[in-house]
């Protein structure tokens, strides 16, 4: 689905310098790489704070553990989405309410998280998935009127940007909390696991940067129950020079999903992914819907047997799934885990290389004469 190596060799002697200064410098943890980066995306994002830790599932739950909820509270989050908010929710003895999502863009349907505000509701919890920001005007609205908290997950949004006549900025600084993620496959990806969180507020900055160093205020001064979550010096060092070309990264996967969208526009069984009108779209992943489950399943084995990767994200959505299993109806989220198939992109995708995708598939439905 993306081609890491080839990432690699173009900016290998960048990228070798970098990790062979750390491992000279030897400060591996806590390196001056780490809050260089964090200044860094701050900037880049138009954001007060930015926080590192070890992986995107972390930043979550150093967002939730600083927000403090109380057991048994209820945060509303989509359920056609990846299972990380949802475990760091359950770990905190927290409550998922499941919302449904649009269907053409796959994002949390804002009309609905109304209805499901409860006395105990304390927060809500978009996913801007695919790489697109959900409604944040409509979501800061009920939010505000019903004062709640909202906890935007972006791992797969980094460097979105949103833009009504109301609001602007990137993804995961729209809000009281934002997070990302640094996973080798994501938009902006290290060399292993990494992760970042997103406040424009100092007290929360304050308690997540403790909370993700064993609750230190000082050194050997404990002052309340924290975790081991870091950034390593050397992931630090590797973002750094990626960081640099992440608007170009951003811009190639745009170029890619475009030249899908024109070829595709002519095979009436699929239907291409929508744009929101509020945020640009980044695709970390560019995720087609057939007419059925069957279509689907079949087009993903012809895919396979041609070699060309593809994947379904997800199979099954999160309120069914054994862990977190939830009695609740969601057409559209039960419709898109049978309809969806994501396809290979990756800024270093050659033309070549996508022209053989499009004409595979045009070549199951009849198309290339
Ligand atoms: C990847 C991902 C995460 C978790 O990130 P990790 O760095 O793998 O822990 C969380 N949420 C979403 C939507 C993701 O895609």
């Amino acid at each position: 689905m993306v081609d890491l190596q080839s990432q690699y060799h173009r900016f290998a002697d960048q990228l070798n310098a970098a990790v062979q200064n750390c491992m000279a410098d030897a400060r591996f943890i806590k390196g001056p790489e780490v809050e260089l980066l964090e200044r860094e995306l701050a900037r880049k994002f138009n954001v007060k704070h930015c926080i590192s830790c070890a992986n995107g599932t972390d930043a979550l739950q150093l967002a939730f553990m600083a927000l403090d909820f109380p057991e048994g509270s209820e945060i509303i989050t989509p359920s056609f989405s990846y299972a990380a908010l949802v475990e760091v929710l359950h770990l905190l003895k927290l409550i998922p309410v499941y919302v449904d999502v649009h269907p053409d863009t796959f994002l949390m349907d804002e009309t609905q998280i109304e209805s499901k505000i409860t006395d105990r509701t304390k927060a809500i919890a978009p996913v801007h998935l695919f790489g697109q920001i959900a409604n944040m005007d409509q979501i800061r609205i009920i939010a505000n009127n019903h004062h709640l908290k909202i906890i935007e997950d972006g791992a797969q949004s980094i460097n979105a940007f949103y833009k009504s006549d109301s609001l602007e900025g990137y993804s995961s600084c729209l809000s009281d909390i934002g997070t990302t993620s640094f996973f080798p496959s994501k938009n902006l990806g290290c060399y292993g696991d990494g992760g970042a969180v997103f406040t424009d507020s100092d007290n929360l900055a304050f308690k997540i940067r403790m909370l993700s160093n064993h609750g230190q205020s000082k050194k050997y001064y404990h002052d309340t129950i924290g975790i081991n979550s870091r950034l390593d010096t050397i992931q630090a060092s590797i973002l750094l020079v990626k960081l640099k070309y992440l608007d170009e990264f951003t811009q190639k996967r745009q170029e890619v999903a475009n030249r899908y969208n024109s070829e595709f526009s002519e095979i009436q069984s699929i239907t291409t992914p929508s744009n929101s009108t509020t945020s640009t779209h980044v695709y970390h992943q560019y995720t087609i819907r057939l007419s059925n489950r069957n279509e689907r399943d079949a087009l993903k084995v012809y895919l396979e047997e041609n070699g060309i990767p593809s994947m379904i994200y997800y199979p099954l959505p999160l309120h069914q799934q054994k862990a977190y299993f939830q009695s609740v109806e969601l057409p559209n989220t039960s419709y898109l885990c049978d309809t969806v198939l994501s396809l290979p992109i990756c800024p270093e995708l050659t033309t070549d290389n996508q022209q053989y995708i499009i004409q595979t598939i045009k070549k199951y439905y009849n198309l290339n004469k």
